[in-house]
């Protein structure tokens, strides 16, 4: 690696730690308010929103919800979200692909911390940004879908290694696209043996039930 390389990646590894660090205190906050936090990871277009929506519709009655969406520059998912009467907090990352610990932080006190049980946070549409910083909340879910190709999977390592939980989304697609979830769960799961894989479709609700159970919702 040339000098200016090396510098460039000691800043990097120096930037992961800070946002490491502060996600463990972001983390701290939520346990101390007794809050189960989710963080919401895939491609624009994965289904990240569309699943949130299903998930708000089912559990608003049994839990207070908090949601916060992230995005470069628009507000669509949070109004997308908002339109099931629940709360919603749109942070835009400007030129940041990727939520990080520090952005959230700036929003913690636009969040009702002490009126809600549950949080989901939904990440910038990327599949390669995210994997390098976490956000402080107890289990990371990554979306990807049937329209991403069955390669999909095995194209993102990283974000599947720090997942806890896998959705393959679209799964009505599948004929009509003729891709198929066997791959893409086979790869989930060499890559993280502990991963815990559910096929769903957003639109149709198939699988969802699945994933509330699987969420310990
Ligand atoms: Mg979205």
């Amino acid at each position: 690696m040339s000098e200016q390389g090396f510098r460039i990646f000691e800043v990097e590894k120096d930037l992961i730690k800070a946002n490491e660090e502060l996600a463990k205190k972001i983390q701290k906050i939520f346990h101390e308010k007794n809050i189960k936090t989710f963080d919401v990871v895939g491609a624009i277009g994965a289904g990240k929103t569309a699943i949130l929506e299903t998930l708000v519709e089912r559990l608003k009655q049994k839990y207070r919800l908090g949601l916060v969406t992230a995005d470069v520059t628009t507000q669509i998912d949070a109004d997308r979200i908002r339109r099931h009467g629940v709360k919603c907090t749109q942070i835009n990352t400007g030129r940041e692909c990727a939520l990080t610990a520090s952005l959230l932080q700036d929003v913690l006190n636009q969040i009702p911390l002490d009126e809600i049980d549950v949080l989901f946070v939904e990440n910038v549409g990327n599949l390669i940004c995210p994997a390098d910083f976490i956000v402080g909340s107890d289990k990371r879910i990554v979306v990807v879908s049937i329209t991403e190709g069955e390669h999909v999977v095995i194209k993102h390592p990283m974000l599947f290694k720090m997942s806890d939980i896998a959705v393959i989304n679209k799964i009505d697609l599948q004929n009509v696209m003729d891709v198929y979830p066997q791959k893409m769960v086979k790869d989930a799961l060499e890559i993280n043996p502990s991963l815990k894989v559910v096929l769903t479709s957003a639109k149709t609700g198939e699988g969802i039930d699945e994933l509330i159970k699987t969420l310990e919702l």
